[in-house]
């Protein structure tokens, strides 16, 4: 069913002209054109998505491709599986395919309205529509119609996919009484409303300074607050709520600052070499409070002698409080990193170590470091 966007009369299919008035149906035509042309461009991509799964199938290390599968595939998913975003597109999609046209939203069915006298999908009157707004949250949004006749607003109700509206509560322009834009207070924060008297009962509906100008061509007698700016809404919240948000807020800052870096510092028996002339600087060693169950030993290792080292293991040894050991491990230098030469320690060099020794009781509290050489590696090299 479609309806003569210029007297509304009703049409089972869309004409090439409406028999009544005389309206010729090229924007609706041209509509119908645009709907058709984006689900071909979906099918088309769905191919070609199906097209890349089966070639990746048999051929491995084709990354760009892979890349390009996935933006597809993604594309698709989005498109076609949820209704909220294929929407989205769809609509982004018409407004490029009309340019300046189709930039309005029918408030009773939806769909994208050029300035038309009635809606070609519904047939709604949209001469009186003086603007349609989505208002509030992503998850919850209340859509209000202004109207010359009346102000309706739709309460919604998310699921994961979808936003449905509910059905529209009305307020006749007639029998509003003292309208008001100011601040009204809400469960968490203070925010802008639109407020009324109607059936002797005090209304609050979102508003939005987009709203601004329809709502004083409605309402002559409009007193209004500024709502604008974010000092202002700041200044506008109840002080009590405020601090106690920002006061748990810095305690979950503090507290997850904490969880993160707590550390238990470790304390050092002894470092000592196998090798002469090798000399362990800056080491410590911690245990993340909440992290993994392993004590993490750091330190230096400085060649001092005049010969080129290599195959330098460093052995960290954890013990308890009674001197027993707990577990060892041990690790190479960090060679690659800190030196330029690669795998050998020259004169002079300084090259860092990292050992994580594991502690699955927490019950190690003090360490150990001994620099040796492989000598497996030495004999074999
Ligand atoms: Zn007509
Ligand atoms: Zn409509």
């Amino acid at each position: 069913m479609v309806y003569c966007p210029k007297c509304g009369k009703k049409f089972l299919e869309t004409p090439e002209s409406c028999d009544f008035c005389g309206e010729i149906f090229q924007e609706e035509n041209r509509f119908n054109k645009g709907i058709k042309i984006f689900d071909t461009i979906g099918v088309i991509l769905a191919v070609i998505s199906l097209i890349l799964a089966y070639y990746l199938r048999n051929n491995k290390n084709t990354t760009l491709l892979e890349v390009l599968f996935i933006l597809i595939f993604f594309i698709i998913m989005f498109m076609f599986l949820s209704k909220r975003v294929r929407g989205y597109v769809q609509s982004l999609f018409i407004r490029l395919w009309f340019k300046g046209q189709k930039t309005k939203q029918c408030p009773q069915c939806e769909n994208l309205v050029s300035d038309d006298k009635f809606c070609f999908s519904c047939g709604y009157k949209l001469e009186n529509v003086k603007g349609y707004y989505k208002l509030g949250g992503r998850f919850n949004p209340v859509y209000v119609e202004l109207n010359k006749n009346y102000i309706r607003m739709f309460k919604t109700y998310s699921t994961r996919y979808e936003t449905h509206r509910l059905e529209p509560i009305e307020y006749k322009i007639s029998d509003i009484k003292d309208p008001e834009i100011n601040w009204c207070e809400a469960r968490l924060f203070t925010s802008p409303c639109l407020k009324f008297s109607y059936d002797l009962k005090e209304i609050i509906l979102p508003y939005h300074p987009r709203m601004k100008p329809v709502l004083e061509e409605l309402f002559p007698n409009l007193i209004s607050t500024e709502v604008g700016g974010l000092i202002n809404w700041f200044i506008n919240q109840n002080k009590t709520k405020i601090t106690i948000l920002i006061t748990i807020f810095l305690i979950l800052v503090v507290g997850l600052n904490y969880y993160f870096t707590a550390k238990t510092e470790l304390s050092l028996i002894s470092t000592s070499s196998e090798i002469p002339n090798l000399e362990v600087t800056n080491s410590s060693a911690y245990r993340m409070v909440y992290g993994p169950n392993n004590i993490i030993i750091t330190g230096n290792v400085k060649n001092n002698g005049k010969k080129v080292l290599k195959y330098v293991q460093v052995y960290c040894v954890g013990y308890d409080s009674a001197g027993e050991i707990v577990n060892q491990h041990s690790t190479y230098l960090n060679l690659y990193k800190d030196s330029n030469s690669g795998e050998i320690l020259k004169p002079g060099e300084t090259a860092y170590f990292e050992a994580h020794v594991d502690d699955y009781n927490h019950q190690i509290v003090k360490y150990k470091v001994i620099v040796y050489q492989d000598t497996f590696w030495m004999e074999n090299s």
